[in-house]
Formats: structure tokens, sequence, C-alpha cells
């Protein structure tokens, strides 16, 4: 296993500086800094060369996170906005061939977050399908992991568990789109958290962890070495990577609910011990 973090944990904003983010993280210790896929589209190839080469010297991977828009939905009624999708997703992919990050993780099998407006959930899982279909050839050929988040049934009705992604994917049939699951939203979903990850086995290709409230794990009551003794179980070796998001405060305070500070009034200082603290509880739970 591969042990990371995305980098929203110290930012407000669904963006930041990727190359201070990458020394940060290898400071700390960690194997991989997810970013922001869309910030790819922003970066020119000098951009993408200079990080690919900052993340080869510091020993790191980078894995790529996405929550599509609406006008990028691949999932859509509308055949103009499924083809947005598409190119949207495909100029991603070759973005992130650039920078050397094999993994796109997220919600790119609709869009995110859901405004629930089209409830027809066997048409837009139709729809979806046959995009991701197409997707998952170009991934397959870039040698991308095209990791599709299940997540919990406030964000979408569409994948909200294990045994509906592996229903998916059999739908799909392609060997390079795969799962990811997400802690906090298997603990609102999932019978099982570890049979879920069971269940999953080698089409599991990312996992996001956080507690039930988001918090660092550790920090909260989730069964972590359950989940860890799980992975091991199917022989789990792509990246584990936390979502911590645990001050309040602009889009992504928005995004993800938090209306309290999640960190108790922790400083910079203090944040990067928390997390630092947090890596060292998740190796030693999972590598058992
Ligand atoms: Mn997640």
């Amino acid at each position: 296993m591969k042990f990371g973090t995305l980098y929203a944990y110290w930012t407000h904003e669904w963006t930041g500086d990727y190359k201070h983010f990458a020394k940060k993280v290898k400071d700390i210790g960690f194997d991989i800094l997810e970013i922001s896929a869309g910030d790819l589209l922003k970066m020119s190839d000098t951009e993408l060369t200079e990080l690919k080469a900052l993340a080869a010297d510091l020993g790191i991977e980078i894995s790529s996170n996405i929550g599509p828009p609406k006008s990028k939905d691949v999932a859509s009624a509308d055949p103009a906005v499924r083809q947005a999708g598409i190119t949207f997703l495909t100029d991603i992919m070759k973005a992130m061939d650039k920078l050397d990050s094999r993994a796109l993780v997220g919600v790119m099998y609709t869009y995110w977050p859901n405004e629930f407006d089209d409830l027809d959930k066997q048409a837009a899982w139709d729809r979806g399908v046959q995009s991701v279909k197409q997707l998952g050839k170009i991934a397959g050929d870039l040698g991308i992991d095209y990791c599709l988040e299940v997540v919990n049934r406030f964000e979408t009705n569409i994948l909200n568990t294990c045994e509906e992604a592996v229903q998916y994917l059999k739908d799909v049939d392609c060997d390079s789109v795969k799962m990811l699951l997400d802690t906090f939203h298997m603990n609102i979903e999932e019978d099982n958290m570890a049979d879920a990850i069971r269940l999953a086995g080698s089409s599991l290709g990312h996992v996001h962890l956080g507690e039930g409230n988001r918090n660092l794990p550790g920090q909260g009551s989730l069964p972590w070495n359950d989940i860890g003794k799980a992975l091991r179980d199917i022989g789990f070796s792509k990246g584990v990577v936390m979502e911590p998001f645990v001050t309040m405060g602009g889009t992504v305070g928005e995004d993800i609910k938090v209306w309290r500070d999640i960190s108790r009034g922790a400083d910079a200082a203090q944040m990067d011990k928390n997390i630092s603290e947090s890596l060292a509880f998740v190796r030693k739970a999972f590598l058992g």
C-alpha cells in the first residue's frame, strides 16, 4: 500500500501550489499527493513537466481527483453535455499522462455534488456506463486507472455501495475502470466496511480515508484495524489517500459542509503534527 493525502487539508479552495504541497507531503512521510484534476487543464506543458520532475525527484506519486461539474456530466440526458464530459475527462487524462499521474479518482460516472433534479437512476446508469466504456478505453491506452468513487446518498443517487459498483463495473467491462471506496461514505452506506472491501477485491483501484465526520483517521470511531485487515486480505497495493476536511471556510468548506472547526483551533504547526500522527496511526493499523 502507498499512503497519501489530498492537498485540500490545508486549503479552502479547490486549488493550490502543488509544488509546495509535494514537498510538504514528502516531508511528512507520505508516498502520494492527491491534487485537483481540473487544475491540470490550466497548467502549461512546462508546468506539468516541472511538477512531474519534482515528484520524481521527491519519490512521490500524484493522483488526480475530480468531481465533474454538471455541464460535464457523462450520464446527462443531453448528448451534448455527455460529449462535453467525455472531452473534458479525456483532456484531463492527456494532461495526467504528461504529469505521469496514473490514477484518476472521483465521481467520473456523473457530476458532483448532485442536485437530484433527475431521479431516473437506471437511465443515468445506462448512459454513464456507455460514456465510461469510452473513457476507460482511453485510460487503458494511457496506463491510467479510472477509479469510480462510491459516495453516499446525499451526494449521488447512482453508486452508493460497493455492491452497486461491482455491477456497474461488470456493465462497463473494461480492466482500466476500477472502484474507489471512501471510508467516510462507506460508514454511511455499507453494512460492513471490511466485507465491502473484500467484495471489491481486485476491482479496488484507490481508497480514500476519513472518519465519519471527515476528521483525520484515528480521531474517531471507524474500525481501522478491520479496514486494514481487509485491505491486506485482498492484497491491496495501490493508493490509500486521506481526505481530511477539518476547517471551515471557502468553497471547500461549503462543498464539504464543514460548519464548525473540527480541528479545534489547530494552528499551522499543529495541523502538520496532527496529520503526521494520523499517518503513523494508519500505517500501523494497515500494515499489521
Ligand atoms: Mn473521497
